[in-house]
């Protein structure tokens, strides 16, 4: 099989980078300072455009869209709904947003574009035997709730002093916490996501709850959050990491909010989504497409190398897809052997 370049694709309409997938410098051994720092405040890197971007997202919702946390002292219709209607519109937007620009108006064509093969439209694996429509019918009707029970039960936690007891009354030192929290909130993501993800592909939890979100083999921005509901319990549960050390509800607002966002541009199924006259912003997950594709690799994000140190790293080449079939093909051979 070929291997395409930037514009090329193989014979079954498929795409891939020209370069091997690479982790961020963080953890390199030995260290990386100069790669490092222009990773962390270089465009684009970490801090810029993504994270500062959602960062400010969650502050204008805290600020403009969010009751007083002194009204969610006790669970009341009136505020939970809010919230949930508050929800309810931010991921219509930005799921369906990205999918009508990406799918419906192709505004940039399959240039970036993983695969052209269509989503299914006459297909048993998905309910209304419909990709799309089966995708957006689980987040909406199962993941906004999930993530509203979670903000809500937060916000309650907070409004009764439960959590947040980290009082630092030295506004540099509260600055200084609230900043370290905020830039760790996507290491948190990482982390959690990888082993939470790891336990859904058990086999007993994969055939009940995780099989539904890889029915999606070719992926699009409704497919992120395209989840069987105790698979968001176990994804949205990355907020509890906040309960136990957030200073301030924006914290764990922002985790929150992460999790329910990032899902869109990371299924989006292109490299990079054109945003504005030739300004490309990184939008798929080229890693996480290929867990879509062979399942057992890429469990976790690039952001940390979790996959390289559990050995089920794919670097997105075809020498690592043909290691990773072989290694496959040897372990259905032993365990019929084993079962013989
Ligand atoms: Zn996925
Ligand atoms: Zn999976």
């Amino acid at each position: 099989m070929n291997s395409p370049s930037t514009n090329e694709r193989n014979q079954q309409g498929e795409w891939r980078p020209a370069h091997p997938i690479v982790s961020a410098p963080i953890t390199a051994w030995p260290p990386q300072p100069a790669k490092t720092l222009k990773w962390l405040f270089g465009w684009p890197g970490f801090l810029w455009p993504e994270n500062i971007f959602w960062l400010a997202v969650s502050v204008c919702t805290w600020a403009f869209l969010t009751p007083e946390l002194s009204t969610m002292k006790s669970f009341e219709l009136w505020w939970v709904a809010l919230l949930y209607v508050r929800n309810f519109i931010f991921i219509t937007v930005l799921f369906g947003g990205m999918h009508y620009f990406l799918y419906m108006r192709k505004s940039q064509g399959d240039r970036l574009r993983f695969t052209t093969r269509p989503f299914p439209t006459n297909s048993k694996r998905f309910k209304f035997n419909n990709q799309v429509r089966d995708n957006m019918f689980h987040t909406l009707v199962f993941a906004v709730p999930v993530v509203t029970a979670y903000e809500s039960i937060t916000y309650w936690l907070f409004a009764n002093n439960h959590i947040g007891f980290i009082d630092l009354t030295n506004p540099v030192a509260f600055w200084t916490w609230f900043v370290l929290l905020a830039l760790l909130a996507p290491v948190v993501h990482a982390v959690h996501f990888y082993f939470g993800h790891r336990l859904l592909h058990v086999k007993f939890l994969y055939r009940r709850y995780h099989a539904l979100h890889h029915a999606n083999i070719q992926v699009g921005p409704w497919s992120g959050l395209s989840m069987h509901p105790v698979e968001h319990v176990i994804y949205f549960s990355t907020v509890v990491v906040q309960w136990l050390i957030a200073l301030h509800p924006v914290n764990a607002l922002y985790q929150l909010q992460l999790a329910a966002f990032m899902p869109a541009p990371g299924h989006s199924g292109y490299e990079k989504m054109n945003v504005c006259n030739g300004v490309d912003l990184a939008a798929g997950s080229y890693f996480h497409y290929q867990h879509h594709k062979y399942f057992e690799c890429n469990y976790g994000g690039s952001l940390m190398p979790l996959d390289k140190w559990f050995g089920t790293f794919h670097d997105g080449t075809e020498e690592a897809s043909t290691r990773l079939r072989e290694q496959i093909r040897s372990r259905r051979q032993s365990n019929a052997e084993t079962a013989d």
